[in-house]
């Protein structure tokens, strides 16, 4: 029997042997949004058919999802899976809290030097478990808790980063390992002690952690912290090692002012420059920037056909402040969501925020429209193939033959929508709403709740 919470999903493990359809009341597949969407999955999870209305053929076991939306599953392009534990803990104001970023990374701190390898694994499982509820399908973990507290590697030095493989394997998420690569407290300064588990020692010895991973199957993205914790040596010999092996690269930039000024100091650019400049920006596998907030007129240009990853929440949260979407949008940047600190796990949330957040900017409305004029159907693209794009893995953030059937369902019964017209539920779920009408999802055809 399933325990308390958990979804008995053995109904659905009996029938994996043969072709099951799926059909909704609406739903995306590839570019069109349909009625009573038609979706044929094989047993190996692959969508074999997908088309509007049922065809004349379809195969004997015919799930009927309801009155509900199909949807591509979302993809989260960036998450600290174990900062969900601090989401209670950051929220009262010492006497001499400067109340910033800076503090609440004291906070986090704190809680990164408390981890074992099982507590990391319990908070981590919990995380993942979370974003499916959210309908979120894959996630790329920026990983940088790498050892023991004092800085020592484990026995097995991706101690850790298997623990984080893991528990994407029990809640049967999909996982990109984003491995970070850290290696001071800043320009000329050695890492603190609570930064000493971040840190490999040398770029050899972080690359001899990646190659046994990727020689396990694992997808793997290549992710320097941030300008101020790699110098620019590493910065180079990182990118060209994702550039031989076609990885895409993510790093945090310019997410506060102060990661500008020391750049500027340091190396007489901004962190974009400097990226630009020593091969992030300029090689096969894609470079994400995560925020991207705080930018100068050439570092749009320099960001052009690269990746933005935004993270709207924990931006508000941390009071980073706003991402500049219309400017990326106009530079040609293509823009994915992540739920980051994973305060709120939710993105929906993100991709509304994202757009609000440009309305009070730029005190107009329907900013981040598509060319149709769309914007709920352009922010879910963005909570999808955006994500999908960022994490190197193309195939996924879309219902269409030949992909794994990645999917979730809304319930049109939900409260917050059951009053629409089906054809209208999509912005109001993008615009007005929240993942609390996640229904159903599916993870490579496999019912994950
Ligand atoms: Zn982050």
């Amino acid at each position: 029997r399933a325990r308390e919470g958990e979804v008995d999903l053995r109904d659905m493990s009996q029938e994996t042997q043969s072709v099951i359809a799926y059909t909704a009341a609406h739903g995306l597949l590839g570019d069109a949004w349909v009625a009573a969407p038609h979706v044929e999955v094989d047993a190996d999870g692959i969508v074999v058919r997908a088309q509007a209305g049922t065809p004349h053929d379809p195969p004997p076991i015919v799930h009927d999802l309801g009155r509900a939306l199909l949807l591509p599953g979302m993809v989260n392009a960036h998450s600290h899976a174990f900062q969900r534990g601090i989401r209670g803990a950051t929220h009262v104001r010492g006497a001499h809290d400067p109340s910033s970023f800076w503090s609440w990374r004291e906070a986090m701190y704190r809680a990164a030097a408390s981890h074992d390898p099982d507590t990391l694994f319990a908070v981590t499982l919990a995380c993942y478990r979370d974003m499916l509820r959210a309908g979120i399908t894959c996630v790329g973990e920026f990983h940088y808790l790498h050892h023991s507290p004092d800085g020592r590697p484990y026995a097995d030095p991706n101690e850790l980063s298997r623990q984080v493989i893991r528990a994407a394997e029990v809640a049967g998420i999909r996982l990109v390992l984003l491995e970070v690569f850290y290696a001071r407290a800043g320009a000329g300064r050695e890492p603190l002690p609570e930064q000493r588990r971040f840190c490999d020692g040398s770029v050899d010895a972080y690359l001899r952690r990646i190659e046994v991973l990727r020689g396990e199957g694992v997808h793997i993205g290549v992710a320097p912290h941030s300008v101020r914790a790699v110098p620019r040596a590493a910065l180079q010999e990182l990118a060209a090692y994702a550039g031989r092996h076609g990885l895409p690269m993510h790093a945090h930039v310019s997410e506060q002012p102060q990661e500008n000024v020391e750049c500027m100091a340091e190396h007489g650019c901004s962190p974009t420059a400097l990226l630009a400049e020593t091969g992030c920006l300029t090689r096969p596998g894609g470079f994400t920037a995560v925020h991207a907030i705080h930018l100068e007129a050439a570092d749009f240009i320099a960001l052009a056909g690269q990746q933005v990853c935004a993270c709207p929440t924990t931006e508000a949260d941390l009071g980073d402040g706003i991402i500049p979407a219309t400017e990326h949008l106009r530079s040609g940047v293509l823009l994915a969501l992540g739920s980051d600190s994973n305060a709120v796990v939710d993105l929906i949330q993100e991709a509304r925020l994202l757009e609000m957040h440009e309305r009070l900017r730029t005190r107009s409305r329907l900013c981040l429209a598509d060319p149709d004029g769309q914007v709920g159907r352009n922010l879910l693209d963005i909570a999808t193939r955006g994500g999908a794009a960022a994490l190197g893995r193309p195939e996924l953030g879309r219902i269409r033959v030949g992909a794994p059937f990645d999917a979730c369902t809304i319930d049109l019964g939900h409260p917050s929508l059951a009053d629409l017209d089906p054809a209208q539920a999509l912005d109001a779920l993008m615009l007005s709403g929240t993942a609390a009408p996640v229904d159903r999802v599916f993870v490579g055809g496999q019912r994950r709740r």
